[in-house]
């Protein structure tokens, strides 16, 4: 009975296999993005900134850019900031390795606070504790969807004088208290990755309520250059001209992927409402179930479920992740881990970032499993993944 697991030759709970992520394109998103390629412009043309316009009335938000993807978003966030070398910001660990790069970046120190043992967010108190006289900014990563306790990060950074950037690349859609994510923090950052609520392929958008922060990051999207005649510093020329200010990059997003995101934007609710549902059954199923922790959200947050991510009991199950997940992909599950803590990569290690750093990331880093979640996911799929975990589970605790 034991060994009737997939990975040891027994029939695996699904046939085919379920991805923990994938996009949903209809015929509109593809009627939309062919209807630009017809047109006459690929590029910066009118799509971006329907685009931005969209995300605005979405979020909130009074200003928005859109950029190529989310890495370059957190990058002209951190430039918009002011960021630079000697400057420190404190981020989390528990994220995609982007929200600390954007910092490298700029010549800027990340810095880690450890998380929170309940919500897996950033903890405050840790990052009490990390401020120093060189501290700019804080990257806020609403992990999965779910918010932080946004009013203590907003006097936390008043009373020391830092940015708020929120990297919102899991929470298009969610919300702290009746706000909207996008509309409350100095910057928000969002991600239009295949994996995340809405895609353009790739891409990413800034939003901001300060005029300033949104003039350096249109600068930064074209290389640093204005043809804005109220910037130009060397006088008014020919209509040709055009100076540039700073080090900028080509960040630009295409029209192309601007339409795919508007016609994905119109679905939001729907993509959402759907999230929840299968959140909803996923905790239907999981409730009780002794040998998990299952995620905790806060009254203050609502998310929009970008992950659904559990904790693994290691010593009631007797078992260890990596030999967990190697079980469940078997039986065609495809969990995830999400994620290694940032400085653990070999990249950060060379820069001296050691273990221990942030013990509690550490710890739940050995718990996690990404379970799938993706719109087009039916309750039978959500069944398929919990009779999964749960033969897996009865195979550990019966050895
Ligand atoms: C996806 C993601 C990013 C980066 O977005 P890209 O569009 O892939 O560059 C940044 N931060 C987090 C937390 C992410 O999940």
């Amino acid at each position: 009975m034991n060994n009737d697991l997939a990975y040891y030759g027994g029939n695996p709970i699904r046939e085919e296999f379920l991805p923990y992520g994938r996009q949903a394109i209809d015929d509109d998103d593809i009627k939309a993005v062919v209807e630009v390629l017809k047109g006459d412009y690929l590029t910066t043309g009118p799509f971006v900134k329907k685009f931005e316009d969209a995300i605005k009335e979405y979020t909130g938000a009074q200003y928005a850019v859109a950029v190529s993807n989310g890495t370059a978003a957190l990058h002209a966030a951190c430039f918009a900031a002011g960021i630079k070398e000697g400057d420190e910001v404190i981020t989390t660990p528990l994220t995609f390795a982007a929200s600390a790069n954007c910092v490298l970046y700029c010549g800027g120190t990340p810095v880690f606070a450890d998380i929170d043992s309940e919500t897996m967010l950033i903890d405050l108190s840790d990052i009490e504790r990390k401020i120093t006289d060189k501290t700019k900014a804080i990257i806020v990563v609403d992990y999965t969807g779910c918010v932080c306790d946004y009013d203590k990060i907003i006097d936390l950074a008043k009373k020391h004088n830092l940015v708020i950037i929120e990297d919102a690349a899991h929470s298009l859609g969610s919300r702290y208290k009746e706000k909207y994510v996008g509309s409350f923090a100095d910057i928000t950052t969002f991600s239009f990755h295949p994996v995340k609520h809405i895609t353009t392929g790739e891409g990413g958008m800034i939003t901001t309520n300060n005029p300033v922060f949104y003039e350096r990051l249109k600068l930064f999207r074209t290389h640093g250059i204005t043809r804005d005649r109220e910037l130009l510093k060397e006088g008014i020329h020919q209509s040709y001209y055009y100076e540039q200010l700073e080090l900028g990059f080509n960040y630009r997003i295409t029209d192309i992927q601007c339409a795919l995101g508007l016609s994905q934007l119109d679905k939001i609710d729907k993509f959402v409402e759907k999230r929840k549902e299968l959140v909803a059954e996923y905790n239907r199923l999981l409730k009780g179930n002794e040998y998990i922790i299952l995620p905790i959200e806060k009254e203050y947050s609502h998310s929009s479920w970008h992950l659904f991510v559990i904790r693994l009991k290691n010593d009631k199950i007797r078992c260890d992740r990596d030999e967990f997940f190697k079980y469940m992909l078997s039986e065609n599950i495809g969990v995830n881990v999400h994620y290694i803590p940032v400085y653990h990569h070999p990249y950060y290690k060379s820069l001296g970032y050691n273990t221990g750093l942030c013990p509690v990331c550490e710890e739940i880093f050995q718990e996690i499993i990404t379970l799938p979640l993706f719109p087009s996911m039916n309750c039978d799929d959500v069944n398929n993944v919990v009779e999964a975990l749960n033969k897996v589970i009865k195979y550990f605790i019966s050895k």
